[in-house]
């Protein structure tokens, strides 16, 4: 008995994140037919919390195709950051020096969640627990192989194009052949710790601490949690961070006077390797790749998230254009043309601000010196050159 199911549709989207469900939303929007295929199903989806602060930037592009509602009502604006060294700190008020922009702290589970029944009330097919397995591309179509994870079936989707919405750990980035494309990678020498605490937040702002014995973040998540980071040697497990050694760190690194770290139960820790990574260009044939697929970027600045929603924006407008052009698969090349100058913009913005903010590694203590006292003159400029410091809070608050 054959238990293969066959699909049809125009563009089949591997990966419901951010990316995935943004570009279905606009594209069922728009009358072109797509299906999305996740690996998860919805509850495993949402349980992988992560990112937390929208651009401005971002929210513009949902508010422009109706998705932004459930953030505008429930997130929360932030108009600041600090910047602490041990002796002293930077409240630097970005909203003011970027000419009234803000961000949205809106957990991205809520995010996607919200994006997500969006769809589904649209009618839109999404096949949640079904595996892509391999892709194969011809003159004149694609065709991915889904696994159904809960019935135990190969389904079979026909497409006209495909887009790997699938993170760095997908397939679409593994099918294309290493000679199609141009790979630019940079692993880093330390790592990062993740904490999340019942714990509320000990500020109502993110803090960023450079301190001597590393970096440590303050991110925020909700009135109950918080989210923590800190700079760890490479090598590093979470079995050697007991909860004791984390608090007594962060209280260490991100002391300030007359400031107190409310601390609360640890119920996830995590080793987060850091790494930036750009493929170019963003098509392969008849595969587009899109957010976490197609570039990694270090969590400082906050960048991944939004160029994810961003890719999905540029690619949608780009395919609706596409389909009622009646064009050749050459038009689009656009999506890359149009989003590798932000891609790349984003990458040297988190660069630069993830070396401001941190304890170079090594083992060459000249070296270490001067690039910690290069970073220190860099955090200076935030208040001594209106300059950079305007130019700082554009790029932090959403390129453009
Ligand atoms: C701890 C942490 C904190 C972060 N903080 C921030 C932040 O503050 N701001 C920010 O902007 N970014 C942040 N990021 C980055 C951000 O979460 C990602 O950039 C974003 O999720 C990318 O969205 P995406 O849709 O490209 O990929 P993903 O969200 O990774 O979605 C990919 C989807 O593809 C599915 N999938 C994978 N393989 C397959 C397959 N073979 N078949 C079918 N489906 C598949 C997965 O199940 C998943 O649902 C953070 C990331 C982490 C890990």
């Amino acid at each position: 008995m054959n238990t293969e199911t066959r699909l049809k549709t125009s563009v089949c989207i591997l990966g419901s994140g951010p990316a995935g469900v943004v570009l279905g939303n606009i594209l069922l929007h728009n009358g072109i037919d797509c299906i999305i295929a996740d690996r998860y199903d919805r509850q495993e989806i949402y349980a992988r919390g992560r990112a937390g602060a929208l651009e401005s930037t971002t929210i513009e592009l949902l508010k422009k195709h109706d998705l932004a509602d459930m953030i505008i009502k429930n997130g929360h604006i932030h108009d600041r950051c600090e910047f602490r060294y041990p002796d002293y700190s930077i409240v630097f008020e970005y909203k003011k020096l970027s000419g009234g922009d803000v961000h949205y702290i809106y957990p991205q589970s809520d995010l996607n969640d919200d994006l997500i029944q969006k769809y589904l009330n649209a009618k839109g097919k999404l096949l949640f627990h079904h595996e892509g397995t391999k892709i194969g591309q011809t003159s004149d179509g694609i065709v991915v192989d889904l696994y159904d994870k809960v019935n135990h079936k190969s389904v079979t989707v026909d497409a006209d194009l495909l887009v790997g919405c699938d993170g760095y750990h997908g397939i679409a980035r593994q099918s294309i052949p290493e000679d199609a494309v141009s790979v630019y990678n940079k692993p880093y020498n330390y790592q990062w710790l993740a904490i999340l605490a019942y714990a509320p937040p000990s500020a109502n702002h993110i803090i960023y601490a450079l301190h001597p014995d590393g970096f440590a973040g303050h991110m925020l998540r909700n009135e109950k949690i918080t989210r923590y980071y800190l700079q760890i040697p490479l090598g590093d497990r979470v079995e050697d961070w007991s909860d004791e050694r984390i608090w007594e760190n962060l209280q260490r690194r991100l002391a300030k006077k007359d400031w107190i770290l409310i601390e609360g139960k640890i119920f996830e820790k995590r080793v987060m390797s850091l790494r930036s990574y750009v493929m170019e260009p963003l098509r392969y044939g008849r595969l587009l790749m899109a957010g976490d697929a197609a570039h990694i970027i270090t969590p400082m600045g906050g960048k991944g998230l939004n160029l994810a929603v961003q890719d999905a924006g540029v690619l949608a407008e780009t395919l609706i254009d596409y389909y009622r052009g009646g064009h050749s698969l050459s038009y689009l090349d656009r999506y890359s043309e149009i989003r590798l100058p932000y891609i790349w913009r984003a990458q040297e913005f988190s660069y630069s601000m993830l070396n401001m903010v941190h304890v170079p590694e090594g083992n060459d203590l000249e070296d270490i010196r001067f690039r910690h006292k290069l970073s220190q003159s860099k955090l200076a400029q935030l208040t001594t050159s209106a300059t950079f410091a305007k130019n700082f809070a554009r790029n932090y608050v959403g390129i453009i």
